[in-house]
This record gives C-alpha cells, structure tokens and sequence, in this order.
C-alpha cells in the first residue's frame, strides 16, 4: 500500500506477540539489578551535543559519523543521546549534594545512532545498564561481572563468553602512547585514513577500527595490558584471581579498548558466538576520569550497557523459553446483555484476589468467544447468559485439558461465589500472583 507512511529505517515496531520478550527481558534485567542493589535512573533523550563531545570524544565513531543532531528554535546544537553514560553521570552531577555515594545506579531505555542498518544494529535501539559512582575499589568492576553474568544466567543465554583487558589509568597511558604512536607512524602507509587522523588526536582508538587492513596491525601493536603500572597491574590480578575462585570463565583480550573515549584502567566485554559471528551483547569499563573531565568533582566510575535488540535476537535463535508472565487466567463471554453489570462485578472482585480476568469486548455467540479466548491463550473460560442466572451456577472450562468446574452460588453471585471459585478453581490449580502457574 504505498500510501501508507513506513516506519523509519533502522527502527522497529515491537507488537504482540513480540512484547511479550521485551516485557520478560525488562523485567528480567530490572529486577535482577534491584536485586543488586541498584536504583533506578532516567534521564532525557535529548542533551546538550557538547556532552557527547565532551564525554565520547571529537575522534569515535559515534560523534564523527553516529550522532542524530540538529539546532533547536533558539539555534543551540541537540543530539538524541548515542548512549546513557553521559546524560546519567551530568544528571548525578547536578545533583551531587543529594546523592549517598557508592551509588549504584540503573537505566533501561531508547539510544540512537545513525549507522548502517543491519541485523542487531538499529539507528533506535535499547540499552540497559549499570552504572556505579564513588566506588574506587575494584569490587566495583566485579560487581558489574557478576551482575552481568547472573543476568545472562536468568535469561538462560548459551555460548556467552567474557573478555576482559586492562588499558591502564593516565599515568601508563603516558609511556604507552609513545610507544603506540611509534608503532603505527612506522605504519602510517597501511593505515585507513580515518586511523591516520586518529593517530594525532586518540592512538588507542585505532584499536577500535573495523577496517581488515587496520586490525591486521593491531594485532602486531604493543598492548596496554603488558605496559601498565604496577597499581593497574594489582588491581588485575584481583579481578582474575576473584573471578577464577568464583568460577566465572573469562579469557584475557588485549584488543579491547572499547569505542568511547572516557574508559581507563578496565574494560570488557560479553559475547555470544552465533551461526554468522560473535557478537558483543554487553560492554563496560572504569572511566575515573570523566567526571573532572567534564567539570565535575574526582569521582571515580563503573559501568556497563547491555544491547537490548540482540540479546532478543539470541533468545530467539537459541528458542530459549520464557517463562509466561503476561497469561490470563479467566475470560467471561457475558451472553446477554443483562448480565453485564453482574460480569463486570465478578470480574473487578476476582481482580481483587490477583486473578488475572477478563469480559469480552466483542459482542458474538459463544463459538466465536470461545474462539477467540483459545487464540489469546486464556487458561479458563466461562460463558454468562440465561441459564446461569436462572440456575444459580456457571462452568468453567479449562482451556487446556477440558475439564469442567460447575460452581453454585447461594449468593447471587456475590462474595461467596467468588470464593468458591478461587478455591476450587484457581487456588486448586496454582492460578494467581505469587503460585506458580
Ligand atoms: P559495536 O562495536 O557493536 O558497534 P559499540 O562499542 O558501538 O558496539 P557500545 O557503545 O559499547 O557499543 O554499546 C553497548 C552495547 O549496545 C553494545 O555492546 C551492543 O550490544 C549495543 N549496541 C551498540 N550499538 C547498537 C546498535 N546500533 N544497534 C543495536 N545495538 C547496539
Ligand atoms: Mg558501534
């Protein structure tokens, strides 16, 4: 129909039944980092382009060739934010003197960057991460690895791999960039122009570059984590030393630098192999410096992000089953018009005891009712109409195995109805917030 206006390339609708996955993935995440310990954050979608400049740095990626930007009315520049870091940690800023430190911190929403559309890369997508400010001991970055592992445990995700890599804090970062700055100028001729750029502004960065030629000389570069001092070097080993004891696999990958600029000390990243390739679902590091870097206070940082769209993507390849948080319980088809006020009253009292019920909102004849309640996946059904009220009794139909339960009011319907059928019905077959069902 080519009237109609599409969507934007690069976005996605997510509709029932597809909701569903989304639903239990954000509850998932959320509720395990509550578990942690973490609170909840959200900051706007636009911000001041100059923070994203400021925090990502002149030479990424995201800020050269990703940023949405565009002036507003009164001509100052606006980005949609690329990721959440920056806006969280101005946010916190600006509100220091309110804010108990360690804070740990964690946020669940849109980003946008303008890249080229394929499979697990969208121009909108979701992030959701962590972030921990104020924490300067290292069991702030083996808070992140464990959070994010448990939470790739619970969605049950196969094939997740952690690769972690030390890229030192300022003071190895001076010695080093000499000897990255000498290594690349010596291959200045085999470099991708961007990379050539990038050498006077960001030699790390160079590592981050997706051209084949560029990281065939990577992998002959000297690595941050065999040139870093000896504080880094501690602060390493026990990562991996914590890690091992507590049986988490990692393997130690020099290559990591992350995409950002503001990272020092620790990154890493979880990947799962797929049929086309490993893909990153989860990126972090420590990034101390970025809040005096944005005029702030000292205050060291920690964080992650999660990619929402691939880790979907990897439990539908791996038919992981979720488990149905959104099921209904009961459907009442109200047959006669009379009927409807007393429908309606049963209905709202069996809310009350968490029963997840329901009145048909299409008027039709009990097939179609029955028809539609079986497609919507309704565990039980019950058809309203004249014989009920002039028996004083109703059945319900389990929708799975056709069982029968013929309950009678001696109450019009009332209070005792209700309990009778949340004891015979629904208690009896484990319905209801808090049963397993
Ligand atoms: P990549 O190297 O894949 O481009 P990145 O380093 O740019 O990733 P981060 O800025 O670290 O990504 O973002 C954290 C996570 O967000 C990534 O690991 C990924 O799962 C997800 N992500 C990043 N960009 C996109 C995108 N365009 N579409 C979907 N998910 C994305
Ligand atoms: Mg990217």
């Amino acid at each position: 129909m080519s009237f109609f206006i599409k969507r934007v390339r690069g976005t996605k609708d997510v509709l029932p039944p597809n909701d569903k996955i989304w639903s239990w993935v954000e509850s998932v995440m959320k509720e395990s980092a509550a578990f942690y310990g973490f609170l909840n954050v959200r900051t706007p979608v636009i911000e001041f382009t100059e923070l994203f400049k400021l925090s990502s740095g002149e030479t990424s990626d995201v800020v050269q060739k990703e940023m949405y930007t565009f002036d507003d009315k009164s001509g100052r520049s606006i980005s949609l934010r690329p990721e959440f870091t920056a806006g969280v940690l101005r946010a916190i800023l600006e509100d220091l003197n309110n804010q108990i430190l360690p804070l740990k911190l964690m946020y669940f929403g849109p980003c946008f960057r303008y890249e080229k559309p394929q499979s697990g890369r969208y121009r909108e997508f979701f992030q959701f991460g962590i972030e921990i400010f104020g924490g300067n001991s290292v069991n702030s970055d083996i808070e992140l690895l464990f959070l994010a592992n448990y939470i790739f445990k619970k969605l049950g995700l196969k094939n997740v791999k952690l690769e972690i890599n030390a890229i030192g804090c300022k003071e190895c970062h001076n010695d080093y960039r000499n000897l990255v700055l000498d290594f690349f100028n010596k291959n200045l001729n085999n470099l991708c122009s961007v990379c050539r750029a990038r050498l006077e502004k960001n030699p790390l960065r160079i590592f981050d570059c997706k051209e084949e030629s560029c990281q065939k000389i990577c992998q002959n570069a000297p690595v941050t984590v065999m040139n870093i001092c000896k504080e880094c070097n501690r602060d390493f080993e026990e990562i991996k030393n914590t890690l091992t004891t507590c049986g988490i696999e990692y393997k130690v990958n020099p290559y990591i630098v992350r995409g950002l600029d503001y990272y020092t000390k620790f990154v890493f990243e979880f990947i799962v192999a797929t049929q086309t390739g490993n893909l990153t679902v989860c990126g972090g590091g420590r990034y101390d410096g970025l809040s005096k870097f944005m005029g702030g206070p000292d205050l060291c940082a920690t964080g992650f992000a999660i990619g929402v769209e691939r880790i979907i993507e990897i439990i539908k390849t791996q038919k992981i089953e979720i488990s149905e948080t959104n099921s209904r319980d009961l459907y009442i088809a109200c047959l006669i018009s009379e009927a409807k006020i007393k429908v309606t009253k049963i209905i709202s009292k069996l809310r009350e005891f968490g029963i997840k019920a329901d009145i048909n909102l299409f008027e039709g004849n009990v097939k179609s009712q029955i028809q539609f309640a079986n497609k919507a996946a309704y565990k039980y059904f019950l058809a309203f109409g004249n014989e009920e009220i002039k028996n004083n009794s109703c059945k319900i139909k389990n929708m799975s195995n056709g069982e029968i339960f013929e309950i009678v009011s001696s109450d019009d319907f009332g209070d005792n109805f209700i309990k009778t059928c949340i004891e015979t019905v629904f208690i009896y077959n484990s319905v209801g917030p808090g049963m397993s069902s």
